[in-house]
């Protein structure tokens, strides 16, 4: 709450700030004065010191712009002057006249310099009767320097007056930018006491302002080299000549060309802007975090840029100079915007930074507060401008020097931290390779033992246990090897060892091992490796073939129906011939392994690379799987200097394509390549294809669940799980009332927690008796091979028993049996 009202506050004084500031300049505009037909009041010189002429001085604006100094002498003229006691002139791109009386109290003649401590105007014309003659002069920004009667770097004009004589003097002025109009009057003694006076306040703060400048351009880059320090220098450097040029200090140096002098204020202007921008873009990272604010930034130094690279080409300064000044307003807006909305978003230093932008308004508005004799005028306001520009450098430095060291210091924490986690992350995988190669061992031992078990006359219940540790320990000990590998890739230990091998025989040998699964699944099996294909080459076989085992473990593994297909081409020719410009013996090959299964969601398509992903939770519920495989692919392919790509669409199957850079070996021509090879289904076990019904197996081990599912995998039945006995009935009590497809065969384990399968079966015959339901098929699943067993499961209602493991053929023949009979009942 506190910190909304302080910057509430904050934002309200900032716009007061910038609505003051504008409205002095605006006042310049408004003269509403009193006209008077009397002559301005005498002002008595005093010989020891200059003197202000404000309040002393009267105007009249020339519409024609015809008028002459000697008419204006002569009184021939129509003007009406009124009294004017401030110190800004009170119109631009008009001729306005100006006349003040002056008297000489002494005995003696005075030489007098009316000096105009300015250089904005763009002509003014002076002059005065000696002697029944009129001198005169024209000097400002339209003339050459060296011809103003003092060669002053601001505007002053001589007067002479004879001794105890009084004298009315007019002068003219014609300018397009908001000039003072306060000029003083003293003798030229006093003129240069007063012309040292200025030099050293004009030297001392643009002396230092140039320090900071030259200090800032050697010191700071080395010190802090970053955007940040080059915005805040392009800044300033630019302010600096800015007002360099405001105090007429390149006038004299450009001596006969005003034209040049003139084009420099512009263009130093827009620079100015153009650098304000940088800096404000470059410390807010605007171009970070803006992209539209940094769209309007970019626009907005272009129109600066356009202004000094159009100049010479238009050549009307008046114009430019005021449509320059709108622009730098309105380009002050927006980065006020920024700085405050920053400010209140809580970026770092934001604080300092407003306060340099804001030292700058304040001190140009105390500037033009003092040219409308609002604050009373003397040589500190006058130098107000640059006293802000000093400080305002100051603080912008101070800040972009703070942020440019916290960015320092955050930059070389992250990289500390980065370095340890990099270690943390290597010494991880080492561990983790250590250990999955301590884990294979003995899970190596326990395989190995359990096919030596296998052939010393184990009871079938034995043989079923034994095979159920056969295939856990196959599983675990292809998870552990998966581990290890990834692992290993992570820790940058796998090393590749390319050898000459024979691409029929890597996928011949793939192919075989897959071939039990396409039958197993039914699937349609094929490959092929094209005929234009080099088939030796030089490569890690073993690593290629891990790549094409996995791809097809998962086609497999993701496919009900269908088709899985391998092939392996030779890469298009643009990039066969862009290959043969880096080795004549390089090939790209293509390894496509395409199947029709489930498919993967566009969105997961990218992430699946990555290590333990999984497309879909509930597949790998379903499937089982680490998520590790396809990225130990793709780390293996990057490591072969190849690519794996994916191209896939949820239920429309996927193809996986490895592109592998290889060596070809020799050109021997191969013989047919043409592999196509279909498996043949078994039609005898084929039977029970495309039956719709479902049957429920109640079983509570889920490596049984996964027995059973893959036996019943191809059959085309629609299998539900249930996990207990209470699950089981609670399951067929929803489907028989409509809640679902009604059930119509179950498979049912004996030994299960909350309700057994007698139990359970005595609970589903009650039920259909009391519902008056057809009696559904109840299959039990044993492992207690006893006789007094089978006699208890038909006691309480079961139709057949089949003893574990349980043999696929006699599944079949026991569905066949008992399936078309609750069929027929259903239809029925
Ligand atoms: P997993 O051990 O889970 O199979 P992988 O890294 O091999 O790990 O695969 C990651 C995931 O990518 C899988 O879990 C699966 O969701 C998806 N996936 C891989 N191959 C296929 C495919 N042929 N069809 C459908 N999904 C696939």
């Amino acid at each position: 709450m506190k910190i909304i009202t302080l910057h509430t506050i904050g934002l309200s004084r900032i716009c007061l700030g910038f609505f003051l500031f504008l409205g002095f300049h605006g006042l310049l505009f408004a003269n509403t004065l009193n006209a008077s037909d009397s002559l301005p009041p005498v002002l008595t010189l005093d010989e020891h010191h200059s003197q202000s002429m404000v309040g002393f001085l009267q105007y009249a604006v020339d519409d024609t712009g015809a008028l002459t100094l000697q008419q204006l002498y002569d009184g021939e003229h129509a003007l009406v002057f009124k009294d004017y006691a401030k110190q800004s002139l009170p119109g631009l791109n008009e001729y306005i006249w100006v006349r003040a009386r002056v008297a000489n109290p002494y005995d003696h003649d005075l030489q007098l310099v009316v000096n105009f401590e300015e250089i904005l105007y763009d002509e003014l014309l002076f002059g005065y009767p000696i002697d029944g003659q009129l001198r005169q002069w024209r000097a400002g920004l339209n003339y050459p320097f060296y011809d103003r009667p003092i060669p002053y770097r601001f505007l002053a004009m001589p007067l002479e007056l004879p001794a105890g004589t009084s004298q009315t003097i007019y002068f003219r002025i014609l300018a397009s930018h908001m000039p003072l109009l306060s000029p003083s009057i003293g003798t030229t003694l006093s003129f240069a006491s007063d012309m040292s006076n200025s030099a050293v306040i004009n030297l001392t703060g643009m002396g230092l302002a140039l320090g900071i400048c030259l200090f800032m351009i050697i010191f700071m880059p080395l010190a802090m080299p970053s955007r940040e320090t080059w915005g805040v220098i392009a800044f300033t450097c630019a302010t600096t000549a800015v007002v360099g040029s405001y105090s007429g200090a390149y006038q004299a140096m450009l001596g006969d060309y005003p034209e040049l002098h003139k084009y420099f204020m512009v263009a130093l202007l827009a620079l100015n802007s153009i650098a304000n921008l940088f800096m404000v873009n470059s410390f807010f990272e605007v171009y970070k975090s803006n992209p539209v604010s940094h769209r309007i930034y970019k626009a907005a130094a272009l129109v600066f840029a356009g202004i000094i690279v159009l100049y010479p080409w238009l050549g009307r300064y008046e114009v430019l100079m005021v449509a320059t000044i709108a622009c730098t307003l309105s380009m002050y807006m927006l980065l006020f915007y920024t700085a405050i909305s920053k400010y209140r978003q809580g970026f770092p230093r934001s604080g300092w930074f407003l306060s340099g932008l804001l030292l700058f308004f304040v001190s140009s508005s105390f500037a033009a507060a003092g040219g409308e004799g609002l604050v009373p005028y003397d040589p500190l306001i006058r130098h107000t401008i640059c006293i802000g520009i000093i400080l305002q450098a100051t603080l912008l430095s101070y800040a972009t020097a703070l942020k440019v060291r916290s960015n320092k210091e955050q930059a070389e924490e992250m990289e500390k931290r980065v370095v340890i986690a990099d270690a943390a992350s290597k010494e991880k995988s080492e561990f983790l390779a250590t250990m999955s190669h301590e884990i294979r061992t003995p899970v190596n031992g326990v395989l190995g033992m359990a096919q030596m078990l296998e052939k010393t006359g184990l009871s079938p219940e034995q043989q079923y246990y034994n095979q159920v540790i056969f295939s856990s320990g196959s599983t675990l000990l292809a998870v552990i090897n998966d581990i290890l590998d990834f692992s290993k890739i992570e820790a940058g230990k796998m090393d590749l060892d390319p050898r000459p091998f024979d691409l029929n025989v890597l996928v011949e040998n793939s192919a075989a091992m897959f071939l039990p699964q396409a039958d197993d699944k039914q699937l349609a099996f094929n490959w092929r490796i094209d005929d234009d294909c080099p088939t030796s080459l030089l490569g890690d076989e073993i690593r290629i073939q891990q790549l094409l085992n996995n791809l097809l473990s998962n086609a497999f593994k993701f496919t009900e129906t269908g088709s899985v297909y391998l092939q392996v081409r030779k890469k298009a020719t643009a990039v066969a011939v862009q290959a043969e410009s880096v080795d004549a013996s390089m090939q790209i090959l293509q390894f496509s392994v395409k199947d029709t299964g489930v498919g993967i969601a566009s969105d997961k398509q990218k992430t699946i690379f990555s290590a333990f992903m999984q497309a879909d939770r509930s597949t790998t519920r379903e499937y089982g799987g680490t998520g590790l495989g396809l990225a130990i692919c793709k780390q293996l392919v990057e490591l072969m200097g190849g690519n794996i790509q994916l191209i896939s669409a949820p239920g429309q199957g996927a193809e996986f394509v490895i592109e592998l850079p290889l060596t070809v070996v020799s050109a021997t021509s191969d013989t047919a390549k043409d592999k196509d090879q279909v498996t043949a289904l078994d039609s005898a076990t084929s039977l029970l294809m495309n039956q719709s019904a479902t049957v429920l197996v109640a079983e509570d081990n889920p490596v049984n669940q996964q027995v059973i599912r893959a036996m019943l995998a191809y059959t085309g039945l629609n299998v539900i799980f249930a996990n207990d006995g209470l699950q089981a009935f609670n399951m067929f009590k929803d489907h028989m009332n409509g809640e679902a497809q009604s059930i119509s065969l179950i498979l049912m384990d004996l030994e299960m927690p909350q309700m057994d399968g007698y139990e359970t079966t005595l609970a589903i015959r009650e039920y259909e008796r009391r519902h008056d339901l057809a009696v559904t098929p109840i299959i039990a699943i044993t492992a207690h091979v006893l006789e007094a067993n089978a006699q208890r499961c038909y006691e309480v209602g079961m139709d057949q028993v089949l003893n574990k493991p349980v043999q696929l053929d006699k599944l079949v023949a026991s569905l066949n049996q008992l399936l078309p009979a609750e069929q027929e009942s259903n239809s029925a």
